[in-house]
């Protein structure tokens, strides 16, 4: 048999790590091409011993090269949290200009259908809720989200200029928060950040008074989603995520209670620009390709919770300093 072949940019990190294991499974051959900036081996060592895995280290911002046949460019190389994206500002608009035109460029050489993991910060702080694929947005290009908001959206133009312009077979989508296991305790995402204070028995830190909202989506069914859209010939934009919307004192409540913690709820500062609400709308990708999310939240919670109990390495002091620094 044939298989198809498969390049993940950004594949050792928390959502490309689950896409090398589904495409595996699905009887593609993977090729997972990173630098480790926010990754790291250890989300695809259990796949080294797979012949049909093949991890290559490089920054996809410099240079972009695959020997043989290529069937499917998914470019998910980019730093996704706030705090990973506001001390590495140039690698993220480098990674959404360069690293997109790198991928951008590979997929038209080999014949590829490129797949853009773009955002829902696209939409910024947005005045239309829930958010549909045609609401332009509302990004403040200046502020420090910026550097993440607009490397989306350039990739995004970029995308379609490629399919304009060259006609390669491009799909955008934008994936709204995804949780899961291989989240990293520190990444400063409000999921890993609730379960590590509950499990160490720290106060849970809640932005501002907590009201603010955001739609939280079980990584099993993001993948779900890039696999279809892969298989699909539509070009996107499409949002990807769970419409299930919760504010971030309600997480922070669900977390304890899930956890059995006897933590407290303790409130900081809202980062600048941190936007009011999130939902998608997600007509499209349940009219056009019948995907919709599966899995309750609550089941996800659990998953994600017992995961990072049974990796308590992710609590050493060590590799805290390694996370923020
Ligand atoms: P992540 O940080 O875990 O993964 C990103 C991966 O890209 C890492 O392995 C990192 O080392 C790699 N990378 C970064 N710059 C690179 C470069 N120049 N060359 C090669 N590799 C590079 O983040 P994630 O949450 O898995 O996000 C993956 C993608 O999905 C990102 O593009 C992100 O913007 C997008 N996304 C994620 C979410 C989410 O909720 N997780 C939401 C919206 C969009």
């Amino acid at each position: 048999m044939i298989r198809p072949v498969v390049a993940i940019t950004g594949g050792a990190g928390f959502l490309g790590s689950h896409l090398c294991e589904r495409f595996l499974a699905e009887g593609y051959q993977v090729i997972c091409i990173d630098n480790f900036l926010t990754g790291a081996v250890a989300n695809v060592e259990h796949l080294m011993t797979d012949g049909h895995f093949r991890l290559v280290r490089a920054d996809v911002s410099e240079h972009l090269a695959v020997v043989g046949r290529v069937d499917a460019v998914l470019h998910f190389a980019s730093p996704a949290s706030p705090i990973d994206y506001l001390r590495l500002p140039i690698d993220t608009l480098r990674v959404g200009s360069n690293g997109t035109y790198n991928a951008l460029e590979l997929a038209r050489e080999k014949g590829a259908r490129f797949v853009l993991a773009s955002t829902s910060e696209a939409y910024g702080d947005p005045q239309v809720h829930p958010q549909p694929e045609t609401y332009w947005g509302n990004v403040n290009p200046v502020g420090p989200r910026g550097v993440y908001d607009e490397a989306k959206r350039f990739a995004e133009a970029m995308t379609m200029a490629f399919h304009r312009a060259h006609g390669v077979d491009t799909a955008i989508l934008r994936i709204f928060n995804t949780f899961g296991p291989r989240m990293r305790p520190f990444d400063g995402r409000a999921i890993p950040t609730f379960v590590r204070q509950a499990l160490l028995g720290e106060p849970i830190t809640v932005a501002g008074d907590g009201s603010q909202t955001r739609s939280i989506c079980y990584v099993d069914d993001l993948v779900e989603g890039v696999f279809r859209v892969l298989n699909s010939d539509m070009p996107g934009p499409v949002n990807i995520g769970n419409p299930h919307e919760i504010s971030m004192l309600d997480l922070a409540e669900w977390i304890r209670e899930l956890t059995g913690t006897a933590s407290q709820v303790t409130f900081v500062p809202r980062p600048q620009d941190d936007p009011e609400i999130r939902r998608p709308d997600i007509t499209l990708a349940t009219t056009r390709l019948g995907w919709a999310p599966r899995t309750p939240v609550e089941q996800g919670l659990r998953q994600t919770i017992a995961w990072f109990q049974e990796h308590p390495r992710l609590w050493s002091v060590e590799n805290l300093a390694g996370a923020v620094s």
